[in-house]
């Protein structure tokens, strides 16, 4: 499973946190950087509204940097590098084109323990059937 990130991350991400005041720059920047990138998902915790990637390929990581405009302090490069080196990242619906290959179809996540199984009446974890959340 892989999103692609939208074209318009940056513009879109922005857009949506200024209404409340609470826009993360370096965020910002990080997606800017992001934009049109494919990321695979770790498919592990799956939800409606975000996507946990895996780690970036290493050598993905010096081209990326790359796009970063060159004007950024050295406290936003440091926090790029460190989200592209690291083990993965939290990227909400908002800043998705596509989701590739979707492996939630016919699944279901717990909302108590937060397990993600196949389509069943109970989880296989903590066999509670009342916290079923289904993907559409
Ligand atoms: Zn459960």
């Amino acid at each position: 499973m892989q999103i692609k990130i939208h074209q318009d991350a940056k513009s879109k991400y922005i857009g949506k946190h200024a209404v409340c005041g609470t826009i993360n720059w370096d965020w910002a920047y990080l997606l800017e950087v992001l934009q049109g990138e494919t990321l695979e998902v770790e498919t592990e915790h799956l939800f409606h509204d975000q996507y946990n990637t895996g780690p970036v390929a290493k050598d993905r990581v010096e081209p990326l940097m790359a796009r970063l405009d060159e004007c950024r302090s050295q406290q936003t490069r440091d926090y790029v590098h460190k989200i592209l080196t690291g083990s993965g990242m939290r990227v909400m619906w908002g800043s998705v084109a596509e989701v590739i290959d979707d492996v939630r179809p016919g699944m279901m996540r717990c909302q108590w323990c937060g397990k993600c199984a196949s389509v069943a009446d109970a989880c296989p974890k903590c066999s509670k059937s009342d916290y079923l959340e289904r993907f559409r």
